[in-house]
This record gives structure tokens, sequence and C-alpha cells, in this order.
């Protein structure tokens, strides 16, 4: 694989042209695509490699003993040791395939947390996640008669760390924190919350969907005991994601769900599971996303993070610059430490009617409330429109969006 990108070297027409959908037309105009919180759009090395699986060595994985099958076996595990390397677990057997971060969260909820948490237990989230790190431990607390306990935000978005220390205590079991928002775009010291939990001997998980796309993410060095993401968010395939877990918790827990390549051997008498991963990989695996997101990790790598995090920075800042300018404008999510969101209202106007209005410009952005309801609710607000911005955007791309906003905010007034 060829090294990363310099900033000199970067050419964001050049990379534009990998991306097929980029050239698509919406409503008459060209589409601008700033919906990239949601899911990142596909290079062709990522969609080439999913059609060249299907027409030249479509077969199961860990079952034939014929070429194609071991093919695509090797395809297969080889993106594990990718994975491995590219978020620096210990060892590939710490690498999980899952449907994506949702499914990760819930793997570990219902494996670890259904085994370890007891009546009384404390569980800790912020207010700032994304339900798919919410409701699994709801649920949890809910069976076991746990304690759920939230980390407030501040009125820049970001986690109010002293309030946090308060809720941990002896009975704290599990710690999980998002790395990146996906509402507000802010960064979270996600290394200084996993130490302060394990001082009181909690487990941590970060929800990293939003993290791993925009910058190096060294899971050793977050100390982080699991970490979760979606492939479809990192330029990746739809319905494939990673649990990294630490492999001695991982092999002391129970499997999440039972049947095929999961066992070493299945009798009447009994069952024996086979080892980690392959204890929580139950069934046919997702082959062309786990081969797609392979690629997507190349993808990722063949840029690199020192050309993603700076072009991206670039955008946020030149978007927060001219969006500012408008009057009837209110950015949610100032932080200090932040991604390429930018998150906003328009006063007197609801998100839904904006995101429609612009989507007659060709404009694709997010409006609601991201699936983080109850941070909409810390700020008062029924949602926010959202622009997101990947390392395809440009700022041209901005100067559309903030001209198809002026013009719809001057339409509904
Ligand atoms: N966490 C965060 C921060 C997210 O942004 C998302 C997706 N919006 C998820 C979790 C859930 O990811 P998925 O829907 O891919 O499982």
């Amino acid at each position: 694989m060829e090294a990363a990108l310099t900033k000199q070297m970067f050419d964001v027409e050049t990379l534009r042209k990998e991306f097929p959908i980029l050239k698509r037309v919406v409503n008459g105009k060209p589409l601008v695509y700033l919906d990239n919180a949601a899911t990142s759009q596909k290079p062709l090395s990522v969609i080439n490699a999913i059609s060249d699986y299907y027409c030249n060595y479509n077969s199961n994985v860990h079952r034939g003993v014929y070429s194609i099958s071991l093919e695509a076996s090797d395809a297969y595990d080889c993106t594990r040791d990718k994975i491995s390397e590219f978020i620096n677990a210990g060892s590939a057997s710490e690498i999980i395939f899952t449907r994506g971060a949702t499914d990760a969260v819930n793997l570990v909820a219902y494996s670890y947390g259904l085994e370890n948490v007891a009546e009384g237990d404390e569980i800790i989230v912020s207010e700032m996640e994304h339900h798919a790190n919410i409701v699994p431990w709801q649920v949890l607390c809910k069976k076991k008669n746990a304690v759920l306990k939230v980390i407030p935000v501040n009125d820049k978005g970001e986690l109010i760390i002293d309030e946090y220390k308060k809720l941990l205590n002896n009975k704290t079991k599990i710690v999980a924190v998002v790395h990146i928002s996906n509402a507000l775009g802010t960064i979270n010291p996600v290394k200084e919350i996993t130490d302060l939990a394990h001082q009181r001997g909690a487990k941590v998980l970060i929800d990293g969907a939003q993290a791993v796309h925009h910058m190096p993410v060294d899971v050793q060095d977050i100390g982080a005991d699991f970490y979760t993401f979606s492939g479809h968010k990192m330029y990746g395939p739809m319905g494939i994601g990673v649990l990294y877990g630490k492999l001695e918790l991982l092999e002391a827990m129970p499997p999440y769900q039972t049947g095929g390549d999961m066992i070493i051997s299945v009798s009447f008498k009994g069952t024996t599971y086979n080892e980690v991963p392959v204890k929580f990989e139950a069934g046919t695996p997702n082959v062309e996303g786990v081969i797609g997101l392979n690629k997507a990790i190349d993808f990722i790598k063949s840029v690199g993070f020192d050309v993603i995090n700076s072009h991206e920075q670039e955008l946020i800042n030149y978007a927060t610059e001219k969006i500012s300018e408008i009057d009837e404008i209110e950015i949610i999510g100032t932080a200090k430490n932040k991604a390429s969101v930018l998150s906003f209202v328009v006063r007197g106007q609801h998100p839904m009617d904006i995101g429609i209005m612009l989507d007659t410009y060709g404009v694709a952005l997010r409006t609601g409330k991201h699936c983080t309801e109850p941070l909409m609710d810390r700020f008062s607000i029924p949602g926010t429109v959202r622009a997101s911005f990947a390392v395809y955007n440009t700022p041209e791309e901005i100067d559309i969006f903030i001209d198809a906003l002026k013009r719809t905010i001057k339409a509904l007034k």
C-alpha cells in the first residue's frame, strides 16, 4: 500500500473522483453531501472489493476446503489483523466483528453486563450519548435493579468532569461514554475518563463510532476495556462494525448469541464454545462487509490522519466562520476540542423545515435529534440542523450550503 499523503500532495478534487456518488445531481443541483456523521460515502476501492468478492470468490468462510472458500476465509481473517493494527489492539483476537456500534454495545451489555452487574450497582453514561449507548444500559439496569447515572454537559457541550468524579464510587461497575459526539462534535477526554473509572475498579466502554475515521485511535493508550465502531461511518460498508475488548475480559464473558461457528463441539449432553473472537461470531458472518471494511481502512491510511485532520479542521473552521455571520443562527456545541460537526438552530424555525428547503439546493444534511434526545432536552431544543464534514468535502460546498441557508432563512421569514 502507498504511504499516506502529505498536505502538499493532497488534492481534494483528485480524491473526490474516487467517490462516484459525489458526481450526482439532486433536484437539478450537484449533490453537496454534508451528512457524514450519519454515514460516509464509499470510495471505488470499497465498492470494487465487494463486487470482486461476489463476482470471483463468493463462498462461506471457515467451512469449505475448496479454493474460493479459502480465499474468502483469508480475506476475512486478514482484516482482523488490519483492524487490530489500526486501533493498536493487543492482538487480533481482541477484534470481534459485529453488525455495527449498536450491536457491539448490546454485546457488552448482555454478555459482560448481565454477568457482572448486580442489584444496587451503578452504570455511568453521559448526557451526550447516542441512544445506542443509553438504551442497552437502561435495559440492563432494569433487569438487574441497578442504577443508571448520567454525566452532565455544560453549555458548550462538554462533559463536566468534576461532576463525573462525584458520580464515581465503589458501586460503579461500568462507564460508557462516547469518544466524539455525533450531535455536537465534542471530542471527549476518554483517557482521563477511563483512568478515573479504573481507579474505582469500573470497566469502561468507549463508543468510537464518530472517532476512528477522524483521528488515530490507540485503544491501549486510552486504556479502554471495550471500544466500539461502525464500518459505514468510516468509508466502509453498512452492516459491519467492530467490538474491541481486552482479551482477559472477552475470554471470561459468556457468548452473546449462539449457533454455528461459535462452537467447538455440540452434543445433546452439552456444547463447548470456540475461542475468542469466534465465540462471539455465531452464524454466517458479513463477509462482504469485512472485505469492504478492509479497503476502507486502506483508504483512510492512504490519505493519512495528518491530511484528514487538517482538512476537516479547515472545513469546520471555515463553516463556523461563515455561519456565524448569519444573525438568526445559534451554534449548539462550541467545545474547545471539536471534530468536523456543525450543529445549529435557526431561531424561530423548525430544523426539519430548514433541511427540506436545503435539499432543494442539493444540500443533504441531517435535522432532528440525531438519536441523542436527552442531549436535545438538555439544550431545551426540538433538534438541530447538522452539517458534518468528511475529507472529500470542499470549501466551495460550504459556500453553496451557506448561500442556500441564507436563501432558506429569507424565504421562511
Ligand atoms: N454512536 C454514535 C456516536 C453514533 O453516531 C452512532 C450512529 N449514528 C452509533 C453509536 C450507532 O451506530 P450504528 O447505527 O452504526 O450501529
